[in-house]
Parts: structure tokens; sequence; C-alpha cells
């Protein structure tokens, strides 16, 4: 989903071409119209400066959308209509949003230099990050390995065919993609979803703000409730996940079983969603789902 920065200038027109699924014809036709950019209500902001009418907005205009273009802002109205747009999209292909976090729920990362004696070993059977095997679970990097959570691949294989998934993590971009890379190598599941420090509204903290889906229809997983002040009626918790722990006190079976029961419950979640039964009907809403389904 990356635009090609290099490209002279921004235009909204090449940017509504690029991401089709953001808009419906109506608004894309709203935003093109000359009328519009008579009264420009400044739906994109690029580098500072909106994208209709060139008047500089300055860098807190909005919500920023780093993650799908650099110095990308979009209004707060704009945005909005893009998330209505979009989570209707994704509805009709029977599909809600899945916001994933990576570290100590998919997958645990740990610099080298804090390897103990006994896990030196594990950098010789790790495959180098450009391996990109879709075999392993064990990654080296320059300055790190990663381990990828046990069940993490069938995980990611059965939720994507019941969610748009999105990665959210604090850690950096650089970071995030990379991770994004060993465990979706193809870019099937993520594509351009993924979300990093830079692109928090709040420093130390995750929100929705900048997902461009409508929060009725978001399911979090992550393991820090913490970091997500404002939307934890959308979250499940999970058990962190700590392979390289020394100090680990549950199993490799935990490990799995974490990922096997929140399967079973987002599969509740949707199937309850799209339940065609009459007095579902009105509660198109996750957060009331996930408080009912329960564990
Ligand atoms: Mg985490
Ligand atoms: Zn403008």
């Amino acid at each position: 989903m990356q635009v090609d920065t290099k490209s002279a200038g921004f235009s909204l027109r090449s940017f509504i071409y690029r991401y089709p699924l953001l808009f419906d014809s109506r608004s894309a036709g709203d935003v093109l119209t000359k009328r519009v950019v008579a009264e420009c209500a400044h739906p994109m902001v690029h580098e500072g400066r909106c994208s209709q009418c060139n008047k500089s907005m300055g860098n807190d205009y909005g919500i920023p959308v780093k993650y799908l273009q650099r110095s990308l802002r979009i209004s707060r109205v704009h945005a909005q209509r893009i998330r209505r747009t979009r989570t209707r999209n994704i509805t009709n292909m029977k599909k809600l949003h899945l916001v994933l976090d990576l570290d100590n729920t998919l997958l645990h990362t740990i610099k080298l230099a804090e390897l103990s004696a006994d896990q030196e070993y594990l950098k010789e059977i790790a495959v180098p990050h450009k391996g990109f095997s879709t075999g392993s679970e064990l990654f080296l990097g320059k300055k790190s390995i990663t381990k990828l959570r046990p069940f993490v691949r069938e995980f990611l294989r059965e939720a994507s065919t019941m969610f748009e998934m999105t990665v959210y993590t604090l850690g950096k971009r650089k970071y995030g993609k990379k991770m994004a890379r060993l465990i979706d190598p193809e870019a099937v599941y993520f594509g351009g979803r993924v979300i990093s420090r830079q692109d928090c509204t709040k420093k130390g903290c995750k929100s929705l703000d900048v997902v461009l889906a409508l929060e009725s229809n978001v399911v979090i997983i992550d393991d820090r409730r913490e970091v997500w002040p404002n939307h934890a009626s959308n979250l499940i918790p999970i058990e962190p996940y700590c392979y390289f722990s020394t100090k680990k006190k549950n199993g490799r079976e935990d490990d799995e079983q974490a990922l096997t029961s929140i399967l079973k419950r987002l599969r509740k979640i949707h199937a309850c969603y799209f339940s065609p039964r009459l007095e579902l009907e009105r509660i198109k809403d996750v957060r009331f789902l996930l408080q009912q389904i329960g564990n």
C-alpha cells in the first residue's frame, strides 16, 4: 500500500486511484469535483500543505496516517468518512477488522547481547532475516533474535479468513515492517497496514484514531492492556509470550494455547456478528459481542 514518495508532487486524484478501497465512488467524486476545491475542506494534508488548495496547514492538522504515506494527514471529518467506507467494504466481504500487537503477542525479540550462555546455541540454528523461510520460527537479525509464537502462522491464516488485519506496535517502524515480513513474507495478511511508534498520536499509547476502520468493528489483541487506555472494550488481552526469558513460568503448551483460545473467541465473535438471527441484527458491535461472549 506504500505510495511512491519519489513521484513529483502529491496528487489527491492519484491517491484515490491508488487506494480505491478507501473510498466509495460518491466520496471520491466529491473530493475530485471543482466545487470542493472552491470551498476547500482540506481533506488531505501532505507535508504540511493541503493537497487540494495548497494552503499551509501545519503539522498537527487532522489525523496522521504516515504508515500509508510519509507526511500524510487526513482531516477528522474525512477520516471518519474513510472509516465508514472501508468498514462497509470489509463487512460486505463478511470480515471484521483485527489489530494485532507484535512483541510478546505474536513473537518475542531480544537483543543478542541479552541471550544467556545456555541460549547462545540458538544463534546457530536461527534463520537469517533475509531467509524469510515460511517454515522457520527462529530468526536472526544483526543485533537481535526473534522467536515466533507457536501456532502463529496457523492463527494468521485462519484469522485472515474472518478479519482484515493490521499490525500495531510501539516498536519503531523499521522493526515493525521487518517483523511483519517475517510472519507475512508475501504481504498477503497486512499489506501496508503496519502501524508503529512513529504513527502514534500520544507517546507510549496506542489508539484506534490512526486505524481507518470503525471502532465498532475492530478487535484488538495485545499483551498490554495499559497501552490501550481508550479502547479497553475492543481488546482481548493475551498472556505475554516470553520465549527467551530465563524466569519463564509458563511452558510451550501455554504459549500455544493462548492463540488457540483467542482464535476460538474470534470465530465466535465473527459468527455472532454475521449471524442472520434477527435479535442480533441490531447489535453489530464487537465491543458488545466481546462483553457477551466472554472466554
Ligand atoms: Mg506487546
Ligand atoms: Zn485545502
